[in-house]
């Protein structure tokens, strides 16, 4: 089982064992690999540490998250990316747009979203997309890219069956689902779900947010990968073997991972 998005390096959200603990209590709980998303100038170094000491099992992923872009977006995106140089990155992430709190910079977070897309396809990775009231835009920046678009992940899948549809319309495009679809209400991630098929679905947790039920509410972990995977078995009628084979298949091609 893959966990393709989790921040499991704020090791301040894991008291018992830090970061390396709470890898150590997935790979007990049957995760096979980790993907760490990068979030900050502030969440590298943590990240790259726990990485450097979990090499086999994490893979990182580069990239400036939407909510951490202003006026000063290019230094610091520019920074991030040099800092991931000769650390193998598997993709480019997190990015994308956000305007569910603040719309504020819009047109930074749309530029800054070009911009890591054009380093993606340069560098011929993957890209870990977060979008959140912001799907109109994301697909504009897509668009506007021409050719060649690298396989995309939509992280943190909220949407319903339409906008799944339109997403998935694009080539080597996968929508991750994590706790959400547990959520008793979100029945529109559910039918997202449907609609996608276990052939287009990855699993992750985004630890430490949205712990699946029954561990809603608690500071979420790689660990309980196995209630999203179950979840995800049962909307697309399949068994939970099925699922874990089908989405580690799509993740493992997706990032290149090892198999
Ligand atoms: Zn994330």
């Amino acid at each position: 089982m893959i966990d393709t998005h989790t921040h499991i390096y704020f090791a301040a959200d894991y008291p018992d064992g830090g970061s390396v603990g709470a890898v150590d209590c997935a790979l007990e709980a049957g995760v096979s690999h980790m993907v760490l998303p990068n979030v900050d100038l502030s969440s590298m170094e943590p990240l790259l540490e726990l990485h450097h000491l979990r090499p086999d099992v994490t893979s990182v992923a580069v990239g400036m998250h939407p909510e951490e872009i202003d006026s000063d977006w290019r230094a610091k995106t520019d920074d991030v990316f040099a800092r991931f140089e000769g650390e193998s990155p598997v993709a480019v992430g997190e990015i994308g747009i956000d305007l569910y709190h603040d719309r504020t910079y819009r047109f930074e977070q749309m530029d800054a979203f070009g911009y890591q897309l054009d380093l993606a396809m340069s560098m011929r990775k993957p890209v870990i997309i977060h979008c959140r009231e912001a799907l109109d835009e994301v697909m504009e920046m897509i668009g506007s890219m021409g050719d060649g678009l690298p396989p995309l992940v939509f992280h943190s899948f909220t949407y319903g069956p339409a906008e799944a549809e339109r997403v998935l319309r694009l080539p080597d495009t996968v929508i991750g689902i994590n706790g959400v679809a547990t959520f008793k209400n979100a029945p529109e991630v559910r039918e997202a779900v449907a609609l996608a098929g276990i052939g287009r679905i990855v699993l992750e947790t985004d630890s430490p947010y949205l712990a699946p039920v029954p561990k809603r509410g608690r500071t979420n972990e790689s660990s309980y990968l196995p209630y999203i995977r179950d979840k995800v078995a049962g909307i697309c009628g399949v068994s939970a073997e099925e699922a874990e084979q089908a989405t580690d298949a799509t993740a493992r091609k997706i990032f290149r991972l090892p198999t």
